[in-house]
């Protein structure tokens, strides 16, 4: 008997790449998170409701919203808990804690139940109005990731705009797929690709990396953000920080090849020097003065070494963290509400 040992080493989700009109039957899960954002929830909640009307008549397409409070301070939840689900079905799921957008996100895409997922900030930022253009794509022209890119920067600061070019720069050198500059985390995914999605395992998360890494068919939409609804944006310039090194850490290898890049030349000089240094000894009997030139050498080398020795300990960090296989979120509270089609005698 011939014992056939068969190992996937990939994965398949291509019985889920029915055509997008037949898949769009399974509906759209809406995930929303939301801190501090209790203003401007039952505004927002109002304009999807009335899409989410427009998508059933034109495409029979079914909504569910998932809102995701990240532990909030103020009355999100309990504003969020009061929302009809008129037209839509609601989800509310509540964190145990504040545990920071990535996290929120990778809830809202354990919970939703439909067949895709569009991600959008409950801030007012991302315009409702283009959700029927980025479900037309999906349905109408097949794409499985939609995403949206801020149509331009004018309105940030130079040094801002720099930066972010600069880490896109570092962040796709040498990269197979390319993580589009600009797109923000406006977005959706075909059920395949959420499906694909769900299937990576790690537990520090940079979705905008993990949704272009998937590949299959992405497009790209422009649009102009509006300004919040109320408040101030959370993401301060540390934590944006934060996020490019998670997100360079998590998709790329470059910042460790800095030591060889940079050692190489720095060899190479030091070694230069030291020959010429025996020349002139050698051949006119001159003493080099030694010590300014052996204390920047020394320095600028030490330097090196730290920046080094500070770059393998982030990367040492994100391996500590996954090997503990942490949950990426409690949930502290779920509650739900169905929408009762019009029409239909209970
Ligand atoms: N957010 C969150 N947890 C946080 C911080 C922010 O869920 O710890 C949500 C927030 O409610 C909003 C979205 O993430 O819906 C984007 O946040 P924000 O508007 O502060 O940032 P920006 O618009 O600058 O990306
Ligand atoms: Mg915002």
């Amino acid at each position: 008997v011939r014992l056939e040992v068969f190992v996937m080493l990939g994965s398949d989700v291509s019985s889920l790449s029915t055509p997008a009109a037949t898949a769009a039957a399974k509906g759209l899960s809406i995930v929303v998170p939301a801190y501090n954002e209790a203003a401007s929830l039952a505004a927002l909640h109002q304009r999807i409701c009335d899409l989410a009307k427009v998508l059933r008549q034109r495409y029979g397409l079914g909504c569910e919203v998932v809102y995701v409070d990240d532990d909030s301070g103020d009355a999100t939840h309990s504003i969020a808990c009061t929302l009809p689900a008129s037209s839509v079905d609601v989800q509310v799921i509540s964190l145990s804690r504040n545990f920071g957008k990535e996290a929120v996100l990778m809830a809202g895409l354990d919970y939703a139940r439909r067949g895709a997922v569009l991600f959008m900030d409950g801030d007012g930022q991302h315009p409702p109005a283009l959700i029927e253009q980025l479900a037309s794509h999906w349905i109408e022209g097949g794409y499985d990731v939609v995403y949206t890119a801020k149509a331009h920067r004018d309105n940030e600061s130079l040094l801002r705009r720099l930066s972010v070019h600069g880490f896109y720069a570092l962040i796709n050198w040498g990269a197979r797929q390319k993580i589009p500059e600009d797109a923000g985390d406006f977005r959706l995914l075909s059920p395949r690709a959420v499906a694909a999605l769900r299937q990576l395992p790690e537990r520090n998360r940079f979705l905008k990396g993990s949704a272009s890494w998937i590949g299959f068919r992405q497009i790209r939409v422009d649009y102009e953000p509006a300004p919040r609804a109320h408040g101030v944006a959370t993401f301060s310039l540390m934590r944006l920080l934060g996020l490019s090194i998670e997100g360079l850490t998590s998709f790329s290898m470059v910042p460790l090849r800095f030591a060889s890049l940079l050692g190489v030349p720095l060899a190479t000089a030091a070694f230069l020097f030291g020959l010429w240094i025996s020349w002139e000894v050698w051949t006119a009997g001159k003493q080099v003065p030694g010590n300014p030139s052996l204390v920047v050498g020394l320095m600028t080398i030490g330097g090196v070494q730290l920046i080094m020795i500070g770059i393998v300990g982030e990367y040492i960090g994100k391996i500590l963290s996954e090997l503990k296989a942490r949950p990426i979120y409690f949930v502290a509270e779920h509650s739900e509400k169905q929408f009762a089609v019009e029409g239909r005698v209970s």
